[in-house]
């Protein structure tokens, strides 16, 4: 069993998760498409941030990746590219004037052995060192759908204490040094924005790195718990997980007891958050079960009562498709294919250089519905760090 640095999210919540991951892996095709251009995202806003930090290589924009294909497959489109310079904008922009571009490491291998013999080293996306000023900047690119929290995040975290140690800060430097940990996530709506930020003091995180050593050591033992909740959804043990499964089931038979009654208050809050809690658990566990009945219809086994059939999302463009051929077949038809002429988003002229004054003048944030959100000690914690 290996111990991977980026899933401390996972198995500090659940130590048992090392196991189950190794007893039961990713099923052959498990890897969603929105995963596999997560990867092809990373990989150009790496390319785009290595070409900031040699002053001699022309930078890259985003007119050079779209079109090329990715090392795992995926063909760069607009949005994977839209994404990754957005990423690259976020941390140039988080600079002092002048940049500390020699000082940026993008996806540099650094020992994480002395949190446990079993995992060898971490990788942050980027991080900038700025020893003048004592600041450590942590970035961390998530190109997925589902909202990551900064605050109190293991994965960033373990990636401060790790540089802790590979920069050789003692335990007197690092009271006075800050450490901003950043998480830049494009594709998730989050009131705090797409560029969140948790910063601290370094020595802030000691209870911290206490923790992960100890997470990390009981989670490669025989005795590692597994216990169910929201990151059940990334587990791939999550359709053999007896666990999650037996919670699942104890969740459906409170619901056959249930005495109606209205509920105010502390009553309302409590079901509320015990519902919410049990539908991810619930959908975790259903799609790990779904990728088992896919994998195993694929390979000629009967599943009673269960079948698969083809989904069809919209018809679109192929994406190696020259959209000017298109139109100028339609031009010979005599009808017009291009879309009306339209602006780009606010969010897009911000990353092409135009002034935020200037878009706040122009530009407005409307109101949606009001939804219900967790409102739990840990904001407050954050507001008194
Ligand atoms: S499915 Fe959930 S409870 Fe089971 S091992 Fe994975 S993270 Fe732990």
């Amino acid at each position: 069993m290996a111990l991977a640095g980026c899933n401390a999210g996972q198995w500090m919540k659940c130590n048992g998760s090392v196991q189950m991951q190794t007893l039961f892996p990713a099923l052959p095709g498990e890897q969603s498409e929105s995963a596999r251009e997560g990867i092809a995202s990373h990989e150009v806003t790496q390319k785009m941030l290595e070409s900031f930090k040699d002053a001699t290589e022309q930078t890259l924009t985003m007119v050079d990746v779209i079109g090329t294909t990715s090392s795992n497959g995926v063909l760069i489109t607009d949005e994977i590219a839209q994404a990754a310079t957005d990423a690259t904008t976020a941390v140039i922009t988080a600079q002092p004037l002048g940049g500390l571009f020699d000082k940026m490491h993008i996806e540099q291998r650094i020992d994480s052995s002395f949190i446990n013999p079993e995992m060898n080293y971490i990788k942050p996306d980027c991080y900038i060192w700025d020893d003048v000023n004592g600041i450590l900047d942590i970035w961390d690119f998530k190109f997925g759908r589902r909202v990551v929290e900064v605050f109190e995040n293991w994965q960033l975290i373990l990636d401060a204490i790790c540089l802790r140690e590979h920069l050789d800060l003692t335990g007197f430097d690092d009271q006075h040094i800050r450490v901003r940990m950043r998480i830049f996530q494009p594709f998730a709506s989050h009131i705090d924005g797409v560029n969140r930020v948790w910063e601290c003091m370094l020595s802030d995180l000691r209870p911290f790195a206490n923790a992960l050593i100890d997470g990390a050591r009981v989670s490669m033992t025989d005795d590692a718990l597994c216990i169910p909740g929201e990151q059940c959804t990334y587990c791939t043990g999550r359709r053999g997980c007896e666990s999650l499964s037996r919670s699942n089931y104890n969740f459906m038979d409170y619901n056959g007891h249930a005495i109606p009654h209205e509920l105010k208050g502390l009553n309302l809050s409590s079901e509320y958050n015990l519902l919410k809690h049990y539908e991810n658990l619930i959908k975790s566990r259903l799609s790990g079960i779904e990728e088992q009945v896919l994998h195993d219809i694929r390979n000629g086994e009967i599943v009673h009562g269960l079948g698969v059939t083809q989904g069809y999302g919209r018809q679109r463009w192929r994406k190696d498709v020259d959209q000017e051929e298109v139109i100028m077949m339609g031009e010979m038809m005599g009808v017009d294919l291009r879309k009306p002429r339209e602006l780009t988003t606010p969010k897009k002229c911000l990353s092409l250089g135009v002034d935020e004054s200037v878009i706040d003048a122009y530009s407005e944030t409307p109101k949606t519905n009001l939804r219900v959100v967790a409102s739990d000690e840990t904001k407050a914690r954050n507001v008194f760090r």
